[in-house]
């Protein structure tokens, strides 16, 4: 009999622990692993808002697959997933197609424009690393325009930032960071640039305790970040956001949306029931009625059944089912029993720029400033160690002195 062939989409969090798990687990003689990446490179998803305000380089945020994968025991292809035909078991690509025995999809999140007027023409989005980097380039590009007297309009220096959740404050944290180092490299006054959040809840990043977000507000409002909330967009324009019942528009030449994300349209083409955009998946990470589909991070929708809700896609949920989904996939092929993904709650923390922050860790520990920018530091070093091991550590490591 030829052994079984185990297909994983996606190289983000998900995907690489799942397959760096297999490779541990089943010998090359149980299984075949076949990895397939849109790029020959893993990129830190968690760290977009970094590249798209240029407080690091896209090259910072990423690294090659087969630095953490063993090319002579996973077959790696690079190539764009189009469609999963489950009915044949294969998978359609833009150059070629795969089939499977065991199929784990791992394909990750895009930004979910609620179907907003204008978005998708007119708004940045942080979504990968090209459209991170994007954002870096065009903020500077304003600069410059402006430096130079080719563009007078002051307006096209405000950067506008939509959606005041952990994406939208962590990536004007990083703004106010280099904000004043452009200032100072186009000779432009740093009072001439407004950095604007706007967020239609009466508050900025509500799953933290109030003193935490009044903490936060202090202290990029202190940095010149301006916070428009209760102000809901109902349309993106080439000027800017609409806001509110009487349509205000508040104007920016970078004008970038954060309001949320959802599952990869590759689910929705490949005919699988959507809840919000995402796939349901049981407790043991299948979808129900697939005995050899596995969907896991920002494609999955997992209920926590503490709190009756979804749990959030998470970098650290991802990275916890990859280590579930390669358990039980070795448990089907040795006709064992399958477990229940338990999650481990290792507490959040955001950013606000390069030495400050907001947590809860532990759980509960409530932190702020440099112990929360520190903290930062290390999850995002730990996840290096579980997607890549020691060697990516010290390789990518956040090891900036405060
Ligand atoms: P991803 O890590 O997004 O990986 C998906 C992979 O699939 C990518 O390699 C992509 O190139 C590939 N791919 C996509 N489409 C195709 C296709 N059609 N064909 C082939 N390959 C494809 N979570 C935290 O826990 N902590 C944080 O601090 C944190 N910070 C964040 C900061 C930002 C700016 C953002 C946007 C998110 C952050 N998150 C954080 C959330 C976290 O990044 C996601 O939950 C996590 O990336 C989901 O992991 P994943 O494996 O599902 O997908
Ligand atoms: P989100 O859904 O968490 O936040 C989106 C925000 O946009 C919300 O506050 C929402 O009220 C606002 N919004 C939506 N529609 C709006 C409108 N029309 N006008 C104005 N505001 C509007 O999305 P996100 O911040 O991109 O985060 C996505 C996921 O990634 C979350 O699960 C988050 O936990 C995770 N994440 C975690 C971290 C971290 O742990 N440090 C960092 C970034 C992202």
């Amino acid at each position: 009999m030829s052994k079984p062939k185990i297909v994983v989409l996606g190289a983000g969090y998900a995907g690489l622990v799942t397959t760096r798990h297999l490779t541990k687990k089943l010998s090359a003689e149980e299984a075949e692993i076949v990895l397939i990446n849109k790029h020959n490179y893993h990129y830190e998803s968690t760290w977009l808002h970094e590249v798209a305000a240029g407080t690091i380089t896209p090259n910072q945020a990423r690294f090659m697959i087969s630095d953490v994968v063993n090319p002579n025991r996973v077959r790696l292809i690079y190539d764009t997933v189009q469609e999963i035909n489950k009915e044949e078991q294969r998978i359609v690509l833009e150059n070629s197609e795969v089939t499977y025995d065991y199929l784990v999809v791992a394909l990750g999140f895009v930004t979910n424009t609620f179907g907003i007027k204008g978005m998708e023409e007119n708004a940045f989005f942080i979504q990968d690393i090209d459209s991170a980097r994007l954002i870096a380039e065009h903020i500077e590009y304003q600069f410059a325009k402006y430096s130079s007297g080719e563009d007078t309009n002051e307006d096209n220096l405000n950067i506008v930032v939509g959606g005041g959740g952990f994406t939208g404050i962590e990536f004007v944290g990083e703004l106010s960071e280099i904000v004043p180092k452009l200032c100072k490299k186009y000779d432009i006054p740093r009072n001439k640039v407004r950095i604007i959040n706007v967020e239609a809840a009466p508050s900025v990043l509500p799953m933290f305790d109030k003193d935490l977000v009044s903490y936060a507000l202090q202290s990029l409002e202190a940095r010149g970040v301006e916070f428009r909330m209760g102000a809901a967009i109902s349309e993106c324009t080439e000027e800017g956001f609409i806001v509110g019942e009487d349509k205000e528009l508040i104007k920016g030449g970078t004008v970038v949306w954060t309001g949320g994300v959802t599952g990869n349209p590759v689910l929705g083409k490949s005919g699988f029931e959507l809840f919000r955009g995402k796939v349901n998946v049981d407790a043991d990470l299948r979808v129900p009625g697939e005995e050899n589909i596995f969907i896991l991070g920002d494609c999955s929708w997992l209920m926590n059944k503490e709190t009756g809700r979804p749990y959030a896609p998470t970098g650290q949920l991802a990275t916890q089912e990859g280590v579930y989904a390669a358990d039980n996939i070795k448990a089907l092929i040795h006709g064992e029993p399958l477990k229940d993904f338990v999650y481990s709650d290792k507490g959040t923390v955001a950013s606000l720029g390069i030495t400050d922050g907001i947590g809860n860790i532990f759980s509960g520990t409530k932190i702020k400033g440099k112990s929360a920018a520190a903290m930062k530091k290390v999850v995002d070093d730990r996840t290096l160690f579980l997607i890549g091991g020691a060697k990516l550590v010290l390789k990518k490591g956040k090891f900036r002195p405060f």
